[in-house]
């Protein structure tokens, strides 16, 4: 038995219904490492979080137990999404959610492509080495967004390690990203 989340407690903690969709909360939005947002909006593009799984994801079932959160241009397909993941309680998925909005303004800015991603083994890999002399487009895409996903944690104490000064200096939007200042 796990004890309810101070979400549930507190009523927020609602699916959407399947098949569902809705663009980022207020919470959301405020929630997000700093200068995530702006890099986003810069993009020119509407975060969409869809409440179902992607047909990549169904094919995916086939050999892995759980359906994948996935991405395709603007739209996360995530089985099971909640109305807001930035309610208290929530983290890991607010952390997750962070994640898959790497890859929205990877795809929105052109980084990213379907093909890229599928040619390329280097982006299927998750774990990374950071150093201070890491450099952004060593790493493959699912390295990327594991970086952005992790800086959330690291910032709110809940990363195993304490120090965010490698994440944020190689992440662009997290150092040097201005608008027009
Ligand atoms: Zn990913």
């Amino acid at each position: 038995m796990t004890l309810p989340t101070l979400g549930e407690r507190l009523g927020v903690r609602r699916p959407m219904d399947a098949g569902q969709s809705r663009t980022l909360t207020y919470g959301e939005w405020a929630s997000l490492s700093t200068g995530l947002a702006e890099a986003l909006r810069w993009a020119d593009c509407t975060p969409t979080i869809v409440a179902g799984p992607a047909l990549g994801a169904r094919i995916a079932r086939l050999w892995r137990r759980s359906v994948p959160v996935m991405v395709w241009r603007n739209c996360i397909y995530w089985p099971g999404a909640l109305e807001d993941f930035s309610a208290p309680g929530d983290e890991r998925s607010m952390a997750l959610l962070q994640h898959e909005l790497q890859h929205v303004l990877e795809f929105a800015s052109g980084q990213l492509t379907a093909a890229r991603y599928a040619l390329n083994p280097k982006n299927w890999r998750y774990r990374y080495r950071l150093d201070a002399h890491s450099r952004w487009l060593q790493f493959g895409a699912e390295q990327r967004a594991s970086i952005v996903e992790h800086l959330w944690l690291i910032e709110r104490g809940l990363a195993g390690t304490g120090a965010s000064e490698h994440h944020r200096r190689v992440i662009p939007w997290a150092n040097s990203f201005h608008l027009g200042d």
